[in-house]
């Protein structure tokens, strides 16, 4: 596959699919890392003289009211703070004002385009990938290169159209969370996966793939009850997802030896930062509490899994890590895995675990935290990713 260094980029209009969807809220960007993530390609092209054209999502476009909470023009501020440079914002997605700004820019300097899915208004034309759409955004370069990983599960029309019109390649962002992922693949054993997070719907087909190929499955945070209540267990108010229980039942049922549950949870009366807690066995879980994080036994049991693994994958976090009071199964296990340094490939996927390593401060220990959620769990259920064969297919 071709990256970014296999071309002569020096006064080529070199259009670059980034994935800055980033969360913002009343105006303000939470968490730019996606933003930071992406600088080193950026920087790359500039330094290489090449006239950089900007292209990215954010959000989803329904209707008119979510044009303007979903415009790019505060991320391309943001860009231009990190970059120390101009990057001229462009609010329109086609057409000749685009055009004649991308025709005025000069070696060195960057334009970011407007939302992509601003096309999405006007039916579906970036979603669905539309052939003349595709066309038209292909026409304002001479080179594509596609650096969002975190979009490489879907075919719309700025990743995967573009790059049936241009040469292309991957920049290096896109190229390191690919090597994370073919590490992956090989899963070096022992191979550990830690899910969390609070949703089972959206990683069944997850689970039933990856625990074919991996030693063991420690499951934590909201996800564990419904694996917990479908062996039978009292867990209170804890979140259960009752369309799966038959789905948790079959797996513990298949894989007894291979999906490791907590033994112990911190509960609550309420979901609340500043409710009083304790810490219960199991089977002593009583009706009128909730369980919002692992507890100490089960982080230290969970640990011992650990203890000589090769290759991790862990996706969303143990417990309510929002809250002071609900992070400490999740900092326990970081603590363990970055313990390990070198010895053990570790991988984190999907925004809040990576949010949670990075607000407990272990994101920088870990081997590779990916700026990809729903991409990575697409490839863990052995899918492809279009983005990325989009690329492949040219070379
Ligand atoms: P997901 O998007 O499925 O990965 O879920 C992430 C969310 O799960 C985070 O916002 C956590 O606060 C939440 N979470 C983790 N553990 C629990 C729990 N025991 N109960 C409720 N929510 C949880």
């Amino acid at each position: 596959m071709k990256t970014i260094r296999d071309f002569d980029l020096l006064g080529k209009k070199v259009i670059i699919r980034v994935d800055f969807n980033v969360p913002i809220k009343e105006g303000k960007i939470l968490d730019d890392n996606r933003i930071v993530m992406s600088l080193s390609t950026i920087k790359y092209a500039i330094n290489q003289g090449a006239k950089v054209i900007l292209m990215s999502h954010l959000g989803k476009i329904k209707n008119s009211e979510d044009l303007e909470k979903n415009s790019l023009k505060i991320v391309g501020q943001r860009l231009s703070e990190y970059l120390e440079k101009n990057v001229v914002f462009v609010p329109v997605t086609h057409g000749k004002e685009l055009k004649d700004i991308v025709d005025s820019l000069k070696n060195g300097e960057i334009l970011l385009m407007e939302n992509t899915r601003f096309e999405d208004l006007d039916g579906k034309k970036e979603s669905g990938c539309d052939e003349d759409l595709s066309k038209e955004w292909a026409s304002l370069g001479d080179i594509f290169i596609n650096d969002a990983f975190a979009t490489a599960h879907r075919k719309h029309a700025s990743n995967v159209g573009i790059a049936k019109y241009l040469p292309s390649g991957v920049g290096f962002l896109m190229e390191k969370e690919v090597e994370a992922m073919e590490v992956l693949m090989k899963g070096e054993h022992p191979f550990i996966v830690i899910l969390g997070g609070a949703k089972v719907e959206d990683k069944i087909a997850t689970i039933r793939h990856i625990i074919e190929k991996c030693d063991y499955l420690l499951i934590g945070g909201g996800m564990a009850f419904t694996f917990l209540k479908a062996k039978g267990l009292e867990v209170g108010k804890s979140i259960v997802d009752s369309e799966n229980l038959s789905f948790a039942k079959e797996m513990l049922e298949r894989y007894p030896n291979k999906i490791i549950l907590p033994m112990d949870v911190v509960v609550a009366e309420e979901m609340k930062e500043d409710v009083s807690t304790f810490i219960v066995d199991i089977e002593k879980m009583k009706k009128e509490l909730m369980g919002l994080d692992i507890g100490p036994k089960s982080v230290v049991n969970y640990s011992k899994y650990l203890e000589n693994a090769k290759t991790l994958f862990w996706n969303g976090p143990m417990g309510v890590y929002e809250m002071k009071n609900f992070q400490n199964g999740t900092k326990g296990l970081l603590e363990e895995v970055t313990k390990r340094g070198n010895t053990l490939y570790s991988i984190l996927g999907g925004g809040d675990i990576v949010a949670a390593a990075t607000l407990l401060g272990y994101k920088d220990k870990i081997t590779h935290a990916s700026t990809g959620g729903g991409a990575i769990l697409e490839y863990m259920e052995g899918k492809s990713l279009p983005g990325i064969e989009a690329i492949r297919g040219q070379n």
